[in-house]
């Protein structure tokens, strides 16, 4: 199948082109369609399976016809990084319609946001405290949305954004398409569905499917010992463009300046730094003035970032949902990719939701040459290869459950 098949306007076909896209991933076959009927629609997937074009291809193609003077489609996204990227494909895949886009978020200044929803737009992808603050000062006006969209919808309820969003549904017109997109969908997740969407069409990719080529590995350790391994690491099997994940926002801080001092070119990315900086720092690991991003779970959602070889776990998370959301960073759509977890003996219950979430018993390595100064390690074992980074999707064990089972 490929892009023609859905009879996209000429001027939507040359956007697709003109971004390289050439088949359709496995979520855009299924809900382009729906989205292009006009439907509501629940898309059960994570970012990586291709799903703001899935979403954001019909739109325009309702975008290329009618009044140009208003907001017509509104997308709600929890951070600003993930905002700012919709909002980028966006005015990449309608650059030949003409969308006028704006993305609104906080930690930056509210004027310029203000000025460019002045001079009109068509689509605002915005965070729903920014978008509620700009509605109050009104800098716009929400009553002729015509397509709604919920991205992230299980993390915005996770960063507290359910009552902002209940206030920001009373704004818009009753009559729009909504399309209602989740990574899991618990019971919380599912009844906020229910009560905004109507007669939905639910599609589900496969969970496996994104992350196809993705290995997983535990590299034993002790904690002191761990900023060596990862040094041997990263010159070693780990070379590449590589995401590292640490605990807290100190760490990821103390991380990237060690490994900035041991000569990589490392930048960090969590929630204390101003937007501006982690922007910096985003741009930076894009365009590969960076190959090391230090990073925190929350600093790091949405993130998306081409061709990053390795994610490390440098901490390992504390849920099956955050292990399942690190990988999805690699091995996107058809790309191979490692996850590589450092684990220390106090780790032990970690490793066991790790194998929930991979849906297989993952074997410890060790790293050939490094001197693990007596430290009791299991010896090597290859690494395991699966397709199923995402089959422990957390939809199959609830949110944060299994580590209470
Ligand atoms: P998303 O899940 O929307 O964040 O998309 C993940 C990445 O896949 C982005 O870098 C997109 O540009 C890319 N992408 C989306 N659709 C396609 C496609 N049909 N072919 C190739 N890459 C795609």
């Amino acid at each position: 199948m490929d892009f023609s098949s859905f009879a996209f306007h000429p001027r939507i076909a040359s956007g697709i082109k003109a971004v390289g896209y050439v088949r359709p991933t496995p979520i855009q076959e299924q809900a382009i369609p729906v989205v292009l009927e006009g439907r509501d629609m629940i898309g059960v997937a994570q970012t990586g399976t291709g799903k703001t074009a899935a979403f954001m291809l019909p739109i325009l193609q309702r975008l290329a016809e009618g009044r140009k003077d208003l907001v017509r489609v509104l997308v709600l996204a929890p951070t600003r990084e993930l905002a700012e990227q919709i909002h980028q494909a966006t005015r990449l895949l309608g650059k030949d319609i003409g969308v006028r886009s704006v993305a609104v978020y906080g930690g930056v200044s509210k004027r310029p946001q203000a000025s460019a929803l002045r001079r009109g737009a068509d689509a605002v992808i915005a965070c729903p405290g920014r978008l509620l603050d700009l509605h109050r000062d009104r800098a716009i006006d929400l009553s002729r949305v015509e397509v709604l969209v919920l991205d992230e919808a299980d993390r915005m309820c996770d960063m507290g954004f359910l009552p902002d969003i209940r206030r920001i549904l009373a704004l818009l017109p009753k009559d729009r398409q909504t399309l209602f997109f989740s990574a899991t969908m618990p019971p919380e997740i599912r009844r906020l569905a229910g009560s905004i969407l109507r007669d939905p069409v639910t599609i589900e990719v496969d969970p496996g499917a994104p992350a196809k080529t993705v290995s997983h590995a535990f590299y034993p350790i002790t904690e002191g010992r761990k900023r060596d391994l990862l040094l041997a690491l990263l010159r070693g099997p780990a070379r590449g463009r590589v995401l590292v994940f640490t605990r807290t926002k100190h760490r990821t801080q103390a991380l990237t300046s060690f490994l900035a001092r041991a000569g990589f070119r490392a930048a960090a990315i969590e929630g204390n730094m101003t937007q501006r900086e982690r922007q910096g720092a985003l741009d930076g690991f894009r365009s590969g003035r960076y190959d090391i991003l230090v990073a925190t779970d929350v600093a790091a959602r949405g993130i998306d970032v081409e061709d990053i070889s390795h994610v490390v776990n440098y901490d390992l998370p504390d849920t099956v949902d955050a292990y399942t959301h690190r990988v999805g960073r690699t091995g996107r759509i058809s790309k191979s990719g490692q996850a590589i977890s450092l684990s220390t003996p106090t780790d032990k219950l970690r490793r066991k939701w790790v194998e929930k979430a991979v849906g297989k018993p993952i074997e410890p390595c060790r790293l050939p040459g490094f001197d693990y100064g007596g430290a009791a390690v299991p010896v090597l074992a290859p690494p395991v290869r699966t397709g199923a980074a995402y089959t422990g999707s957390t939809s199959r064990y609830g949110r944060r459950g299994y580590r209470r089972r």
